[in-house]
């Protein structure tokens, strides 16, 4: 796994599905170059990388009293832990990490389970940060990043309210999904879903709804790709529901 997590996710994204651009949008010294090329190239300046979300650590504190028990904690806790904030939708947004909370989950999860498993502190805390990173990338990915048919979601059917909440959050989730499973490393890969799967003991039904698309029968990682093409060039957003997602997994 390539080590910063965002470009983990983002290129796995676009060397294996050519979903993204990242190099239609930068240029270096004049040259259209890859996102790799740009990698290798520390001068080439951040502000150029247009496909990439804007991360902020955030130091604030955690809004929540830290119980000590899993079974206790809020039930959205991926959007409690981190954000994504837009503010409109024919904008990028940008994702926020709420640090203090992340540190207080990481240590809860090493007590409980972490330790015996022989993980370390910091591993804990490193882990569930990514996570929660792929999570709020999963909304930008959703919202803002060109697909392979070089579309974004259509302004008018992007919509995150309560009616839509199921389908936000199972796609934010699919992509957590999407970076864990194209980890290479055995054990770091069943690290991530044992804490992945910590994290939603007890979570708002929205978080658990991925399943329905990775458990699908005709689920396969451009099914689904191509499902969510399909989703973002609806006009209506009455339209954008799971049963559309589900019923447009399909190769075509
Ligand atoms: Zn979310």
């Amino acid at each position: 796994m390539i080590n910063d997590p965002v470009e983990h996710l983002l290129m796995t994204l676009y060397t294996m599905y050519q979903w993204g651009e990242p190099a239609e949008k930068s240029s270096w010294k004049g040259i259209s170059h890859s996102a790799v090329t740009q990698a290798k190239n520390p001068d080439v300046e951040e502000t150029t990388y247009q496909p990439r979300p804007t991360v902020i650590f955030s130091e604030e504190k955690c809004p929540f009293a830290m119980p000590v028990e899993i079974n206790k904690l809020p039930e959205n806790l991926f959007d409690l832990l981190g954000a994504y904030q837009v503010k409109n939708y024919n904008t990028k947004g940008t994702i926020f990490l709420y640090e203090a909370c992340i540190q207080e989950i990481g240590l809860l999860f090493y007590i409980n389970a972490g330790r015996v498993l022989r993980m370390s502190r910091s591993y804990c805390i490193n882990l569930v940060r990514e996570i929660v990173l792929w999570h709020q990338l999963g909304h930008w990915i959703t919202h803002w990043m060109p697909g392979k048919d070089h579309n974004r979601w259509n302004r008018k059917s992007y919509l995150y309210n309560d009616m839509s909440k199921d389908v936000h959050e199972a796609l934010a989730q699919v992509f957590v999904q999407f970076a864990i499973q194209h980890i290479e490393d055995d054990n770091k890969r069943n690290h991530f879903q044992i804490i992945f799967h910590y994290l939603l003991h007890k979570q708002q039904k929205y978080y658990s709804l991925y399943n329905q698309l990775l458990k699908h029968p005709r689920f396969g990682w451009n099914n689904l790709l191509g499902a969510i093409t399909m989703l973002r060039i609806l006009e209506n957003p009455e339209d954008v529901t799971i049963e559309y997602l589900l019923n447009n997994l399909t190769t075509n």
